[in-house]
Order: C-alpha cells, then structure tokens, then sequence
C-alpha cells in the first residue's frame, strides 16, 4: 500500500543540531547507538556533536563538545564499553552545573540531545528539559546570550536510549546458578541455613561447582544489604567450603557487544534521530524502546516515576508489586527462572496422567538443549510424564524413546549441539511407525523443537490424522534454526549464536586487514534462500551490501556497489564489507563477485572472499539464545498443559503448529516454496544497514515508533524478548 507509506525524505534535519553523550555506567551496545545517531543524523542533513565524557563534558564544554564525522565513527561497532566516554558528574546534579552545560549547547546551536544511559542519567535529562526555558532566562538576564539566541533555542527536544544490562538477569547461564540473590527477590527468613543446606547436600551428591551469584543492591527481607563478603563468610563459616567471589561488574559490561546488542542499539540511535525531527515545541521527552520488532517512543517522564515507583516499593518492602513494576519481561524471567531452578518434591506435584513427548528435527541450532531442559522440567512441574525422542522423526519410528527426568536435563543450557540428537527426515514416509509409538507409549501431546523441516513435518502427521487416530493431540513447534525462516515466526532459537558466530568472524577478518591496504572482503553466508542472517549480520557488522535472495539485484547494482566502495577507498575507511546469501543468485555467485570486484577496483582495492561453512550453527549458545530457548519452550509447554486440559474434556482436536516468539502467538501457515516465510520483518532494516554505509536509500517510517503510554504498552499481552 505505496500511499499509506511515509518515507523520512520529507523528515528533513537541515538546520538542526543534534548532541549525542552516554552517560552513568556502560552498557554493551552503547556504541553503536552513537554510531547510527551520528550517521542518521549526518544522513538528514543535520550536524552531530559528541558530548565527550557524559554530562561532565556538556558542563565543561570546550574541547568536550566537537563536532562529528561520518568516518569519526567507523569502526567503532566492535568496541565494547563507550568510546565517546561516560563520567558520573556531581555538576549536573546541581543548578549552577546545569546552566553552564545551557550555555554550552546554545552556543554551538543544538537544541536536540540524545542521551545513552540508565535510569539516573535519564533523570537528569528530564529535570534538564524541564528547567531549560528558565535556565535560558538565567542566562539571558547575566547577559551571558542574548534574547534572540534565547528565542532561537527556546525549545529543547530530548530522547533517551536506555542501556538494558540490569533488567537482563536472566541472561547469566541459568543451569550454573545455584543460588540468585537479586534485589527484587530477597530471601526469606532462614535462608542462610537452607542455602548451607542445599550446599552440602550437593557436595553429597558429589556435585563440586556450585556457583551463587548476588546481584548488586541485594537485600534480605529487612532490608539488610546481602553482600558476596556476607555470603562467602557464610559457607566457609558454615561449611569450611573453599569459595571466591568474583565481582562481575566490568566483565559483565565489557567486551565486544552481541550482534543482537549491535542491531538493538542501532535501531534505536536511527529512531532517536527520527523522534528528533518529528519533535515539535509541545512534544514530550521520550525514551526509544523496542517492544517485540515494533520500535516505540515512551514518554521519558513516565519510564522515570516508573523507576521511583521501583524504588519506592523497594523501600517499602512490596517487592513484589517492584517485580511486577519492572515490566512484563522481567517478570516472566523471574518466574521462568524460578520455576525452572528449584526442583520440588515429587508429592508437592500435581499429577496430570499426561505423557508429553519432545524432539528435536532437522539441522543443529544453538539453544536447543536449552528449550530441550525447560521443557521437561516445566512439564514435569506441571505433573506431566516427560518423554524424549533421539534422532527427530526417524528416531521416533524406530522407538528412540524413553523418558525424562529433571536430573536428565542438568546443565544442559549451555551446551552447543542437540543433545537429544536431531535428523532432517521427514515423517511422512514412517507415519504408521511413528503412530505406533504414540500407541505404545500412549503419548497425549508433541513438543518440536526446530527449523523449517519440524514446520513440514508438523503439516505431515496433521495430514495423517484422518488415518491415525494417534495424532490427533495437541502438537507444538518450537522454531529453532540458524535460518530464521519459519513462516508466521519472528525469530527462531540459534539465530542469535549464528549472528554472533558471522559477527564475530567479520570483525576479525576487518581486523586482520592491514592499515595500510585498500581490501573488500566479500562473506558468504547460510541461510537457505532466506536472508536473514546476511542482512542482520550485515547491519551488525557495519557492512556495505548483502545481497540476498528475496531482493533481486542485476548488474546495475553490482556496479553501485562498486562505485560505493571505491568512493569509500578515498576516505579514511580504506575497508569494505561484503555479505552475500549462499543463495541470493544461481549466477551471481560468491566467486563472480569476487572475480567482478577484483577486476573494477584494480589499483583501488583488493578483494578477499570467505565462506563461513557451519560454524554458523555456533558452537555454545549465546545468553540470548539460552534465555530464549529456556523461555519460549516453557510457554510452549504451558500451552500444552492447557490444550490438554481442553482436549480432554471438550473432546475436540485442533493443531497449532508455529509458536511465534516474539508476538507470544500461535501461527498456522502453509508454505514451501524456497523455504521462506510471506512475512520477513526484518526486510525493514535493509535500507537501515543501506543508510548507516552511506547509500542513499527510502526509508518507510509509517510504522516507526508513535508515542505509547508504558502502562497500556503493558497491558498488551507482549512478552517484550
Ligand atoms: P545511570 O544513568 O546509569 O543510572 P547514574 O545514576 O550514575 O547512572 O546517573 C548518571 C549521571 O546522571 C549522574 O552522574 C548525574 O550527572 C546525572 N543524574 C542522575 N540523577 C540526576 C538527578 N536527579 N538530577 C540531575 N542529574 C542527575
């Protein structure tokens, strides 16, 4: 629908003057959101300034303040913590402190600030909006500017980007976690002997690791700050146990930033920029968020009395309204978390009568094992019968299967692989066998977990049922596979850890250039005919072009590119980056790209070219895939247990096959052509990626963030990844 579109060309910064600073502690990403906000911002036509060193260089001004270069930000993705610096600033958190940072910005001209912080520094930001016509009064009134500069600047527009390292605890690898104290979940009375307990009757079990990790700010129930001194004094008091503390801090935060970080951060810098220009005196402060795929503006002085609000129920003890505070996201994971941790006694269980069969089909993707563990152990919680298939469908019609116990599945989260053992067959041709099985062992419902072949299969003994009773019962599938294309789902298990994997090797590989030496790398990636893991590795990585299947290019194309990159060759940026899908072209293949380039940047660049073969199906898990997996397998899991309980007593089948991840929803759809879904969301960050490298390109803003209200973003039944 070409008319309802709305493309930024008309979004014009021209004129304006955007500063960008990060400020408080580092967050993992905070680069590449000065990146994209820079470029963006050079992209529309406005000026960018670093704020060097957070609000302490926008009240010190000087040489803190200067003004930045599309090339100032090049190679600047990789780079964990914050490049442009981030000080705490006591000034800032005075009147006097504020005015001078005042003047500073009216006296370059910019009247746009993007703040990347936390909570502190986006309350700063807003007292900052909130005093700005009188602090311009103040300035006016010392003569220090004159009244036409005070008008000029009379309107200060702010976006925040929040740093998301706190609210993520469940990103730590969950099967490792013996003992989690947080803030928001203080122990009850008596925890320090059960956790003696449970310590020493792990040591019993020959268990020699066990690791407790407490969060920054942990209390107990009165309050009482639970510190790693406290805790280590504890168990080698009690249980003369040898134990070290390791203070994560910057080990947490530090490091070379996750695709997943890169790509979050770039969105929101770029959606900054366009909350910037679309500002208008009356606009309130906003905070850029993602919510699901859907980029959102949350009015700034909401996400700050929702902080104090966190706080104030802290204070008072009511740590579970503070749990409910946090958002929806972080709830679940506390509740996942909980659920999943803490075995409980088998006569504390309810009992279902159910079986529940899980497998895993098609190529290995990481995270799997983790679905895999929270599966059974969620079933079983729910007074399930957990069994587990070997060897996907063929396995299944030969009797691979036996069940499942909590104990089976530890420490299973991080490992790489499937576990369970995983095949591409499908089973179509086994169908009697495998309707057998489901007889034999009197399975009432199937969890699959996979990628485009599970999806198939799933169609597969749907088509059976008329002839099999067997299997009519409620089945699932969980997508996991480095590809991403399973239709009516967002995002799969593996994709992640494959991002990184393709990441990562590209930033070696532009590392490993020389300085001197003008190079192109062109990168083959997997993906079947989906694109995915191209156009989101490309925007991760910082490449110039990724050519892809579901947008066909011609030599037109190829030829821009090469212009592009030769342009490119006479800045200070004397390296490219080219990512093509295995399958993008039958004739444009990696070698003709590789030869075309070769041949057009002689005596300009030189080219190298690189097929990243299945490292991409990574080896460990990345966090994200491990909570992910653990998360939306659990879901899974509870859909199960309801279906099972409407099943049975309506008497009526019906089959869902997709768990779509990230709308929380379950997805029916037919489609098998090029093993591509209709729908490819991610298709909205090509010109994204196409921006940030300098293309000039149309950027559809239709569905770009509308201010939302945090509470009715809330009520919507999102669970935000
Ligand atoms: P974070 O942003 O990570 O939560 P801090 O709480 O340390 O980190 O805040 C960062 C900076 O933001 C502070 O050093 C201070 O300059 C500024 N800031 C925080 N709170 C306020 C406030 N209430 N008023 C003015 N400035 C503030």
């Amino acid at each position: 629908m070409q008319d309802t579109k709305k493309f930024f060309e008309n979004l014009s910064g021209a004129g304006k003057s955007i500063g960008v600073l990060t400020s408080g502690g580092d967050a993992q990403g905070m680069n590449a959101a000065v990146r994209a906000v820079v470029r963006m911002g050079i992209y529309v036509g406005a000026k960018v300034y670093f704020i060097h060193e957070g609000y302490q260089g926008m009240v010190d001004g000087g040489d803190n303040i200067k003004e930045a270069s599309w090339e100032s930000v090049s190679s600047m993705l990789q780079v964990g913590g914050t490049v442009i610096g981030s000080a705490r600033c006591k000034d800032f958190r005075t009147h006097e402190g504020r005015l001078r940072a005042a003047l500073n910005l009216v006296q370059r001209g910019i009247t746009n600030l993007c703040v990347i912080g936390g909570d502190g520094s986006l309350t700063g930001a807003n007292l900052f909006r909130e005093e700005w016509s009188g602090l311009l009064d103040e300035l006016v009134q010392s003569g220090q500017i004159s009244e036409e500069a005070a008008q000029t600047h009379s309107a200060l527009h702010i976006v925040g980007m929040v740093g998301s390292i706190d609210n993520d605890f469940c990103g730590t690898d969950m099967t490792i976690a013996d003992w989690v104290l947080i803030p928001e979940m203080p122990p009850k009375d008596g925890w320090e002997e059960q956790m003696c307990h449970k310590l020493s009757e792990n040591r019993a079990d020959k268990k020699r690791l066990n690791i407790i990790i407490v969060a920054e700010g942990a209390i107990d129930q009165n309050n009482k700050p639970i510190t790693t001194e406290l805790i280590k004094d504890l168990v080698v008091r009690c249980l003369g146990f040898d134990t070290r503390v390791t203070i994560l801090g910057h080990v947490q935060r530090g490091g070379t930033p996750s695709a997943f970080d890169r790509i979050l951060a770039s969105r929101m810098g770029v959606e900054a920029v366009l909350a910037l220009l679309e500002a208008s005196p009356g606009t309130p402060a906003c905070v850029v968020s993602l919510c699901g795929n859907q980029a959102v503006r949350l009015p700034l002085m909401e996400c700050v009395q929702m902080t104090q609000e966190v706080q104030k129920a802290m204070d008072e003890k009511r740590f579970e309204e503070a749990v409910k505070l946090r958002g929806r996201s972080f709830e679940n994971n506390l509740n996942t978390y909980k659920l999943l941790s803490h075995r409980k006694i088998d006569a504390e269980l309810p009992r279902s009568s159910f079986n529940v069969a899980v497998l895993n089909v098609g190529a290995p993707a990481a995270g799997m094992n983790a679905a895999v563990r929270s599966a059974v152990r969620v079933g079983i919680t729910e007074g399930h019968t957990l069994f587990a298939v070997n060897d996907g469908f063929e396995g299944f019609s030969k009797g691979q299967i036996k069940e499942i116990k909590w104990g089976d599945v530890g420490g299973w989260t991080g490992q790489g692989g499937s576990l369970l053992g995983t095949k591409r067959t499908l089973p179509a041709k086994h169908i009697d066998k495998i309707a057998e099985q489901m007889r034999i062992h009197n399975i009432n419902a199937l969890l699959v977990i996979g990628g485009f072949e599970a999806y198939l299969g799933l169609l597969e003994l749907q088509a059976a049922r008329s002839k099999h009773a067997e299997l009519c019962v409620p089945m699932v599938m969980v997508p996991a596979t480095v590809s991403n294309n399973i239709p009516g789902s967002d995002l799969s298990i593996g994709a992640d850890t494959a991002l990184n994997a393709i990441t990562d090797t590209c930033d070696r590989i532009k590392q490993s250039a020389s300085g001197t030496k003008r190079r192109v790398f062109i990168i083959e990636t997997m993906g079947g005919y989906c694109g995915y893991l191209a156009t989101v590795g490309g925007l991760a990585a910082g490449a110039d072009a990724a050519y892809i299947y579901e947008e066909p290019f011609d030599i037109r194309d190829l030829q821009s590119n090469v212009e592009h990159l030769t342009e490119k060759m006479k800045t200070s940026i004397q390296r490219g980056l080219v990512l093509r899908n295995e399958n993008c072209s039958e004739n444009y293949t990696t070698d003709f790209i590789y030869q075309l380039y070769s041949e057009e940047g002689k005596g300009v660049f030189d080219c190298r070219k690189n097929v990243l073969g299945h490292m991409q199906q990574g080896g460990a898990p990345s966090p994200f895939d491990r909570n992910f997996g653990t998360k939306i397998a659990a879901k899974a899991m509870q859909w199960i247990s309801k279906k099972l309980k409407e099943f049975y007593r309506t008497g009526k089948e019906k089959l869902d096959v997709v768990w779509d991840c990230v709308k929380s929803e379950l997805i029916f759809v037919r489609q098998k052509i090029h093993r591509i879904p209709k729908e490819q969301w991610w298709l909205r960050l090509r010109p994204l990626m196409k921006i940030l490298a300098k293309y000039k390109t149309s950027y559809d803003v239709s569905d770009s963030g509308q201010l939302e209200h945090i509470v009715r973003l809330r009520a919507k039944d999102i669970s935000a990844i």
